[in-house]
């Protein structure tokens, strides 16, 4: 008699948490908009803006904080696809934390270290896209980078890698920076509708790689309190490394501590 009663408990208990779970589910998706409805909401419309910084684009911490939030992006394509892994390995060692922000490219030339990096707390994995594109509305290109061509593309840019990342880490990315940090506004009201922040830089850390460890360096103890600092972590061969070795014991003497953007508010 007992058994059944706690047979029954035990079963009512199991239903309760998979009904409870897929309503969580349902309320979830309904607050992300579909492809359809962000095509419909926003097709048509003609960008004005095209840029590193347009309308809406975060580029800084809001805080007066002695921070400084670095951030290294892992773009991938065919020169892209590398790992700088003696700056990650300095980063763990010195305990810095950092915001990675990787392609859906990258993710797949590096699956094994993608999931070493997005299994360690120093880091946040955010999403650069999933091919690397500028993000346009309207087919617009940068340093000879093809843009997306329309609404429907920048959904797949965004949400399509959003979803990667979500399988392959259990989290949903909150921030978005296009390939070549480039975009019209238009791309950023459709990454704020489907929930994500679109996040750039104030500093300028390393150029797309192409800077030496001086300018790298020079670039890091330049940095205002409250920086969002620009670098890039697929890029062994260039400066970026080295500049960061030798700046942040610096910065820290100055008394900068290092944080992820998810630490606080960006404006
Ligand atoms: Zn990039």
């Amino acid at each position: 008699m007992n058994r059944n009663r706690c047979k029954t408990t035990l079963i009512f208990f199991i239903l309760f948490f998979i009904l409870s779970s897929w309503r969580i589910a349902q309320v979830r998706s309904q607050e992300i908009p579909t492809k359809e409805q962000i095509v419909a909401k926003f097709s048509g419309r003609i960008p004005h803006e095209w840029g590193e910084v347009v309308k809406g684009v975060k580029t800084r911490l809001n805080t007066d904080q002695k921070v400084l939030a670095l951030t290294f992006d892992a773009c991938g394509g065919p020169k892209g696809s590398r790992y700088d892994a003696k700056l990650i390995d300095f980063l763990t060692g010195e305990a810095i934390p950092a915001t990675l922000f990787i392609s859906g490219k990258w993710m797949d030339a590096n699956p094994e270290i993608f999931q070493t990096l997005s299994s360690n707390p120093l880091f946040e994995i955010e999403n650069h896209g999933l091919t690397h594109r500028p993000c346009s509305a309207t087919g617009r290109s940068v340093y000879g980078i093809k843009g997306t061509k329309s609404v429907g593309e920048i959904y797949n840019e965004i949400e399509g890698n959003a979803l990667k990342i979500m399988n392959l880490t259990g989290r949903r990315p909150k921030y978005y920076r296009p390939g070549a940090a480039y975009s019209d506004e238009i791309c950023v009201e459709i990454a704020n509708a489907l929930g994500y922040e679109v996040v750039n830089f104030s500093v300028r850390g390393d150029a797309g790689a192409t800077y030496p460890k001086r300018q790298v360096e020079e670039a890091l103890l330049h940095s205002a309190s409250g920086s969002i600092v620009l670098m890039h972590m697929n890029h062994p061969e260039g400066g970026t490394a080295k500049g960061v070795i030798a700046a942040i014991p610096e910065l820290r003497n100055r008394g900068f501590r290092f944080v992820k953007l998810s630490e606080f508010e960006l404006r």
